[in-house]
């Protein structure tokens, strides 16, 4: 197996205080898992339903599970019981499909919005003006299953550090001014879900309060 344990050491030990580790656990094994729970280690990230159900039944109850890919509506009803956080929530339709399962459940579901910053055309993700769009449409204030904790984001798959470092601070800054402008008075609304295997020590300088982290821990992923 690889060193999950050492990985995972390694990683906490650049991280720093007040920076959560999600650690990305998709397409690896219980095992992997289980090493990483065994050093303490209570917070996982998946991106498909179906292998968060089969993990989440699996594996001991009080792993916290983050959802953190791009979630289909339909899929919503699925995870609605048990997950911990929807980080890449990315249309208002989502939303509400959240706020009517949990709902259902009588549970409160955090949330992060996903904001699309990044060059590639392929992400998911709010446009800064889609985000801004959305928050002052103001529906979500009306939703008391959810909880909006924040915003998620992915910065550019590039060599090129000064983009990176960029699409992170920009980032910042949005969270700045949606916070100063709706969430001055809440004190859940303070997370930063920035920075994965290869870009994570350039977000922690830039305000990541939370990295996913996948690669670095468990290998390569065999998809
Ligand atoms: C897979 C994934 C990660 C982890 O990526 P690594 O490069 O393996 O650290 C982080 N965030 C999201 C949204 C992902 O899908």
């Amino acid at each position: 197996m690889y060193d999950v344990k050492g990985n995972l050491k390694q990683v906490l030990a650049n991280l720093p205080q007040g920076v959560r580790l999600v650690a990305i656990s998709k397409y690896h094994p219980n095992e992997y898992i289980e090493a990483a729970y065994a050093e303490g280690q209570r917070l996982f990230g998946e991106s498909h339903e179906q292998e968060l159900r089969q993990k989440h039944t699996t594996l001991p109850q009080d792993i916290q599970w983050h959802f953190i890919g791009h979630l289909q509506t339909n899929k919503v009803k699925y995870i609605a019981p048990y997950v911990t956080m929807i980080e890449a929530v990315d249309s208002l339709k989502l939303l509400r499909e959240i706020e009517k399962q949990a709902a259902k459940c009588d549970r409160v579901i955090d949330v992060l919005l996903e904001l699309h910053i990044a060059e590639e055309a392929t992400k998911y993700g709010l446009t800064p003006d889609d985000l801004r769009q959305l928050l002052a449409d103001g529906e979500w204030r009306e939703m008391q299953h959810i909880r909006i904790c924040g915003l998620m984001m992915m910065a550019s798959n590039v060599d090129d550090e000064q983009q990176i470092r960029g699409e992170f601070q920009q980032a910042k800054q949005l969270f700045d001014e949606v916070k100063q402008q709706y969430f001055a008075d809440c004190d859940h609304f303070c997370e930063r879900s920035w920075g994965m295997s290869d870009d994570y020590k350039i977000a922690v300088t830039e305000g990541s309060t939370m990295v996913r982290i996948g690669t670095t821990i468990f290998g390569p992923r065999i998809y």
